[in-house]
């Protein structure tokens, strides 16, 4: 068994699915903004600046930033409704049209009587757009307010901005999900908003026939890409209770499944690699990260088995 992002056809384009510009609080230009990542060697971007009121509900139209070899997908982080912890969701859409309707949010606080975040969350979907939940440690969310939001295609689980902040962390969430059977994916993205170095290092790998906004974005809502913050996995594939990966060389691959199984081979910077089932055996869903010399991780999408 092979997931769909290893065996269909086309190639990876490098994305980042999180970013700001001076439309909101980021301190470059939109078209700054999409050179920088042009130039860093990313196939495309969507730029996300905060639609609420206090920067009048940006939805950046950067389609005069695409070319051949670039394109960006329209996008939006979208906030309403409070969290168990009386603050604002942060909700990153990506896909969104231009005249998507705002939330009444003027600034960023919860405010009694506002959209949820789950009706605002619906909103997104029906549009066409891919929807994660936003650097969940950051905003101190709980499995309770992911699991009040009916459908969302990912939990943000590195967000690079506030990993520099030691709070970039969403796998937490994402694996007590996939224990309740939430069918979620995840993302690694930079969040950056250029003030400080929070750029260039969590992006997805998305596997498409072609670097179009469309094709990208239904890669994306079918889940099949992988997110990295350096190794590449170019085949993934499971076998008789075997795993095998091939990728960039790797220090140690890892497997994790349902609530306390994982484990994990070491790989002396082999770019084959295969670890056999044993304590993820009867979990009924795996994930894979791979591990560089230097730290830096790859992981794939949950795989159901
Ligand atoms: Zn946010
Ligand atoms: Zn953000």
């Amino acid at each position: 068994m092979q997931p769909e992002a290893f065996s269909m056809e086309g190639r990876f384009f490098k994305g980042n699915l999180h970013t700001h510009s001076n439309k909101s609080d980021g301190i470059l230009s939109p078209s700054e903004v999409c050179k920088r990542y042009e130039n860093a060697g990313y196939d495309f971007i969507s730029l996300t600046d905060h639609l609420v009121g206090r920067y009048d509900y940006p939805i950046v139209d950067t389609k005069e930033f695409r070319n051949q070899n670039f394109t960006t997908l329209i996008g939006a982080e979208v906030h309403s409704g409070s969290m168990l912890n009386g603050e604002l969701w942060h909700l990153v859409a990506v896909g969104l049209p231009l005249n998507f309707k705002p939330p009444k949010t003027p600034d960023f606080s919860a405010l009694p009587g506002m959209e949820t975040a789950n009706d605002l969350a619906k909103r997104c979907i029906d549009t066409g757009a891919f929807l994660s939940i936003a650097h969940p440690q950051w905003s101190g969310l709980v499995l309770e307010d992911a699991l009040s939001i009916d459908n969302f295609h990912a939990v943000e689980c590195y967000n690079h901005g506030s990993a520099m902040q030691e709070r970039g962390d969403g796998f937490t969430l994402l694996d007590t999900l996939l224990d309740r059977d939430r069918r979620c994916n995840l993302t690694a993205a930079d969040d950056a908003h250029f003030k400080k170095r929070d750029f260039f290092r969590g992006w997805v790998m998305v596997k498409a026939l072609e670097n179009s906004p469309d094709a990208l974005l239904s890669s994306l809502k079918a889940g099949n890409y992988y997110s990295s913050q350096g190794p590449e996995i170019h085949d993934l594939r499971y076998e008789n209770d075997m795993v095998l990966v091939r990728s960039s060389p790797i220090e140690r691959l890892v497997l994790c499944g349902k609530a306390t199984t994982s484990q994990y081979i070491e790989c002396q910077n082999n770019e084959f690699n295969e670890i056999k089932l044993v304590r993820c055996r009867n979990s009924p869903w795996i994930r894979v990260v791979v591990i560089d010399q230097f730290g830096r991780r790859a992981w794939s999408n949950p795989i159901w088995l």
